[in-house]
């Protein structure tokens, strides 16, 4: 097998054992890699109704055919696992050099199964797999972690780690890479901290197989170039996503006082231009000569690396208005090891219901030292921080009061950073969204703004559907970054080009689509497998605020989405994807993609259509 390794790497933490896994071809065919593997491998070997937490849960590390090799952006691998924080499939990608050291040991996958009996490191050195006692490193955040694994085992290994907040399970803790990198936004550091998994160590030094090396080389190369002819590089180069900020302001997208006004007065303080001023260099994943983390001096003199999301939710989301400030809570929440954008969402959330009476605690819109002292009770689950560590769903259920109509989620995932009140296109996105109400599966709000905001036409939802494809399905199973493609302009054909160099065989955009369609499904399967009956269409519904509660800033101000027409296009979308009015794949559509034995399965656990 060309292109892929062939090998995955198993791993029980209760017996201190790993075994590598020869993986069949059809399985690289079917699933590429990445999301790809990782849902195939949870549906397959998770039993229905496993707990999050617990040592049954598999932790999963995945690449796919065309990481590592050396070609744009391609340093990323996907982490994975059933999601503590949603209870349905959840995962996240992380720019990391621990991705082209598992390439380069041999293996296109990781699967952590069991609990250590106490804290450890797992060190995989090409073919050997040692636990090594981590009981010194408990406690400490993810940068001090990461500096003592590079004291230890050398600057140029890779280390994916947890902070206090993966150790302390927060539902939306992330796993860090290399200070700021970080991924697995459905609490996927809480699963690697049930385990008594501290850092996961690797450093690999063989060859990855590839169809044609030379070939490979001469594109990849092409590849850069490439990259750096487009109009839009330069910018990019300055700014990354934090231009975003400006974007969304003029389009009364940013999220602002728990989405409740989609502009900010003092955006122009935290947006692109204002961060410029204080950046002090450009970081970036492995591979990449795009590096978008913009890093910045915090107020507190250190370092904090930015981009959109995590500054306008730990800005203008919780009343934020100094870029500066919003710089060390970020430092802090990388550092502590959470998710940003959930984070800044938990955050306007306790700061609603501090205004509306709803909890004991003042916590007032933009208070910087309460927000920090707030933000460390969640890490280590004090007070008001115990409700919070849990997720906004969760915590709306215990304060009550109507907050959740504002509890901003879907499927209990917090949403992201672009308000929807005046977009039913991107709350679509939202609401359909593989892992929740993240935005990297169809960030199509600024595609929407071009076409007419205020429809809901069908030709929404196609759009919705093939970026899901392209970016939820395709960049996600290649794993490799999709900024290139979305944010430049690189064309999929460079990817069908460097898929062939790899593996030797040629894929036509259709096949990659029917791929990319057989994954999200299958990611579909383990929610409605989990939720069983309770599965319900009201649960591809996004916040009843964007429907409820009118805009009540801006150019839009008044705005509001119209939940029969959201509800109309939901419809289609279930027929356009095969599903059926409940949003569960019908058993047509699971034999047509392949699913055949998936569909049997399913079918004990809930009615599904012919
Ligand atoms: S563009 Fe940004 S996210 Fe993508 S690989 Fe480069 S640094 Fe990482």
């Amino acid at each position: 097998m060309l292109g892929w390794t062939g090998n995955f790497l198993n791993i029980d933490l209760t017996k201190s054992k790993a075994v590598p896994q020869q993986f069949s071809e059809s399985l690289a065919i079917n699933f590429l890699g990445g999301r790809g593997f990782a849902v195939k491998v949870l549906w397959d070997t998770l039993q229905q109704g496993t707990d999050p937490l617990s040592p049954e849960n598999k932790l999963i590390f995945a690449t796919g055919p065309l990481t590592a090799i050396g070609l744009p952006n391609s340093g990323k691998l996907v982490v994975a696992s059933k999601s503590p924080l949603t209870g349905g499939y959840g995962d996240g990608n992380i720019g990391t050099l621990a991705a082209v050291h598992m390439r380069k040991a041999g293996y296109d996958a990781i699967v952590v199964e069991g609990k250590a009996s106490s804290p450890v490191i797992v060190q995989i050195k090409d073919k050997v797999t040692e636990f090594i006692d981590a009981k010194e490193f408990w406690g400490k955040s993810s940068f001090e972690t990461e500096e003592r694994l590079r004291q230890q085992f050398g600057r140029t290994t890779g280390t994916l780690s947890i902070g206090q907040a993966g150790e302390n399970l927060v539902k939306f803790a992330t796993i860090v890479s290399q200070e700021g990198r970080s991924g697995g936004r459905p609490g996927i550091g809480a699963v690697m901290g049930s385990k008594n998994l501290k850092a996961v160590v690797i450093e690999g030094t063989g060859p990855i197989p590839l169809a044609d090396p030379e070939g490979m080389r001469k594109l990849a190369a092409e590849g850069y170039k490439e990259v750096l002819t487009k109009p839009l590089y330069q910018f990019w180069k300055r700014q990354g996503t934090m231009s975003t900020v400006e974007w969304s302001q003029e389009n009364s997208a940013l999220p602002t006082f728990n989405y409740r006004q989609a502009v900010f007065n003092k955006a122009d303080d935290i947006g692109g231009f204002a961060m410029e001023k204080i950046k002090t260099s450009n970081r970036g994943c492995p591979q990449c000569n795009m590096t978008c983390g913009n890093v910045v001096k915090d107020s507190e003199g250190q370092d904090s690396e930015l981009d959109y999301e995590s500054v306008v939710m730990l800005g203008s989301n919780i009343g934020m208005g100094n870029l500066a400030e919003i710089s060390t809570l970020n430092r802090l929440a990388d550092s502590y090891g959470f998710d940003g954008i959930s984070l800044g969402n938990v955050l306007g959330f306790a700061m609603e219901a501090s205004e509306k009476g709803l909890v004991k605690d003042k916590i007032v819109w933009g208070d910087f030292e309460k927000t920090k002292i707030m933000i460390t009770d969640i890490a280590y689950r004090r007070d008001l921080g115990a409700i919070l560590a849990e997720g906004v769903r969760f915590a709306s259920k215990v304060i009550g009061g109507g907050s959740s109509d504002w509890a901003m989620h879907v499927k209990g995932l917090e949403v992201s950073a672009y308000d929807c009140h005046a977009a039913p296109g991107m709350a679509l996105a939202y609401g359909t969204n593989s892992i929740g109400a993240h935005h990297k599966d169809a960030w199509v709000i600024t595609w929407e703004m071009k076409v007419g905001r205020g429809n809901y036409d069908s030709g929404k939802v196609d759009f919705v559907i093939k970026n899901q494809l392209i970016r939820g399905g395709l960049f996600e199973a290649l794993t490799v970054c999709r900024f290139p493609y979305n944010s430049l302009g690189l064309k999929l054909e460079w990817y069908q080009k460097y898929l062939k160099a790899a593996t030797g065989r040629d894929f036509s955009l259709e096949e990659l689509n029917r791929i990319s369609d057989r994954i999200l499904t299958l990611m579909r399967c383990f929610w409605v497998r989990e939720y069983k009956e309770s599965w319900s269409r009201e649960l591809d519904v996004p916040p009843m605020r964007w429907f409820k509660e009118p805009l009540t800033e801006g150019a839009l101000k008044g705005s509001v989405l119209d939940l029969q027409k959201y509800n109309n296009m939901l419809s289609i979308y279930y027929e356009k994807r095969g599903w059926d009015e409940r949003g569960i794949p019908t058993k047509a559509t699971l034999d047509q993609l392949g699913l055949v034995e998936e569909a049997k399965q399913l079918c004990s656990y809930v009615r599904i259509k012919e």
